[in-house]
């Protein structure tokens, strides 16, 4: 009984598809007024004729139809999100309830500054740990997510490089790199040039020291880099750059491996993002909100953008007048419920709470890799941080892709890992369990990660053609892509 519901929610017909004319959600007294006509009242214009088409159904088909519907996502908070680079950990309920707090949900970004010190100080107490965690010196909060952040960055640069006079075009980023470096590094203006990693996944420092010269603004790197490896040498890296009078820019996209344990402004970072609903929890996914801060060390804080924060004998004031700003990366003040969150989430932790997740976050990751070690190719053997990166190498040789298992992974009730990327990883299977996990369900991923590699031996069929539970298998992900069905009317 319970798969036929199972089968049945999976299989929710589209709404118009319910619809049968006349039907209506609600029923409404006779009139106890004169009837007028809303056309001669409002005129024409402002009067809507029916939606051809829009569908008629009843409340509690309306009700059922969305409950159904909101059953087919996969959560954060239904199990594992194993997703690496993606940092998908569970968002503490306590940050919902601070972010609802009367005098937060209410502010309105219009209000005169005396009447929203709180909200100004709040502000200032998260600029102010997010500067303590990586170690910079100055912190804006604007840039709505990481890829905003590292455009804000970028900006920075540029800006400083030509305040010196020495206005710079070549922007570097390893070959390991996420797509969105070289993509905002070329929309910034600059010309992207990659550089190789080393057979240990790693910066090759004799590579950099062969490209930096007079035209390189900058180097965007993350750290640990995207096959979940700490840069070792990348003190050695800013001192090469530095040297030639260009910048390391980090992205801290993979800061849940460092927070309370490493801090990017001891090891020679001059400007990065931090993004808040990555290592600072925060749902997210299907495209937002995010925060992607900005930290600077204190050679780029002119730069930053308006307005700063600032204290006056009159309390906290938005500080516009700052001639070398970039501007505005943002309308009003960030995304701002999204800084409550991670603020909560930092006073919650406390500083040894802070550095615990991180330790619980590598413990997890290397916990998996060591549980996938003998069923799964491992290409760069350098220790873990917060997330490890297998190839599909052995199951390649049954036809099996690493796209296959993340689609069986459906079967087995958990979301799929990170599928292809890092691109210097040839069929990568990215996993980064963060320290939400316990034990047990670390325990039970892994058994389902061999028991698909052990299918891949026995029946590599069942593993191509997964996943077979859900409501729809396979599909056509270009043709969805570039021809997406938005709307099902009369079978059209
Ligand atoms: C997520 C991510 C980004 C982009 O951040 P958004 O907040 O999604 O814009 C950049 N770099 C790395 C390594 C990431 O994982």
């Amino acid at each position: 009984m319970s798969r036929v519901r199972l089968h049945q929610t999976q299989s929710e017909a589209l709404i118009f598809e319910r619809s049968s004319p006349g039907k209506v959600g609600y029923q409404l007294p006779a009139l106890d007024v004169p009837e007028v006509d809303p056309a001669a009242l409002l005129g024409a214009g402002s009067v809507r004729d029916d939606i051809d088409g829009f569908p008629e159904v009843s409340e509690v088909e309306v009700i059922r139809h969305f409950t159904r519907l909101s059953t087919w996502n996969y959560a954060i908070d239904l199990g594992m999100y194993p997703l690496g680079s993606c940092t998908m950990k569970y968002n503490p309920r306590l940050n919902e309830a601070v972010a609802r707090i009367e005098g937060i949900i209410d502010a309105h970004p219009y209000q005169p500054e005396s009447l929203a010190q709180g909200m100004l100080e709040i502000q200032r107490t998260l600029e102010g740990h997010l500067a303590e965690i990586t170690g910079m010196d100055a912190v804006t909060l604007q840039p709505a997510a990481g890829a905003h952040g590292e455009l804000t960055g970028l900006l920075l640069v540029r800006a400083y490089l030509e305040s010196l006079g020495d206005s710079r075009r070549v922007v570097l980023t390893p070959d390991s790199a996420h797509g969105t470096n070289p993509a905002t590094a070329a929309i910034a203006g600059y010309r992207v040039v990659e550089i190789r990693s080393s057979e240990r996944g790693m910066i090759d420092l004799a590579a950099l020291e062969e490209v930096v010269d007079e035209s390189v603004a900058a180097l965007m790197v993350t750290n640990p880099n995207t096959v979940g490896i700490f840069e070792s040498d990348i003190a050695r890296v800013a001192e090469v750059l530095h040297r030639r009078g260009a910048q390391l820019y980090m992205d801290g996209a993979n800061m849940n491996a460092l927070v309370g344990v490493a801090r990017p402004g001891d090891f020679g970072v001059d400007v990065m993002h931090l993004n808040l609903h990555k290592t600072f929890s925060t749902p997210h996914g299907g495209g937002g909100p995010g925060a992607g801060p900005v930290a600077v060390m204190s050679h780029l804080e002119p730069f930053l953008p308006v307005p700063r924060i600032r204290e006056t004998p009159d309390g906290l004031r938005y500080d516009r007048d700052r001639p070398h700003s970039i501007g505005r990366v943002r309308a009003f003040y960030g995304n701002f419920g999204v800084l409550v969150r991670a603020l909560a989430y930092i006073l919650a932790h406390g500083g040894d709470g802070l550095r615990n997740a991180t330790v619980d976050a590598v413990l997890n990751a290397n916990y998996v890799r060591k549980g996938l070690e003998g069923h799964f190719d491992l290409p760069y053997d350098a220790p873990s941080m917060h997330e490890c990166v297998f190839s599909d190498v052995r199951q390649a040789g049954k036809g099996v892709r690493t796209g296959d298992i993340a689609k069986r992974l459906i079967d087995y009730g958990f979301h799929p890992y990170t599928v292809s990327f890092p691109l210097i990883v040839r069929g990568a299977l990215m996993i980064e369990p963060t320290e939400t996990e316990s034990k047990h369900e670390l325990d039970e991923f892994i058994a389902a990660m061999q028991a698909i590699a052990e299918e891949v031996e026995t029946d590599p069929n069942l593993v191509r053609k997964s996943p077979a539970s859900t409501r729809t298998s396979r599909v056509d992900e270009t043709r969805a892509a570039r021809r997406p069905v938005v709307i099902w009317k009369d079978g059209q």
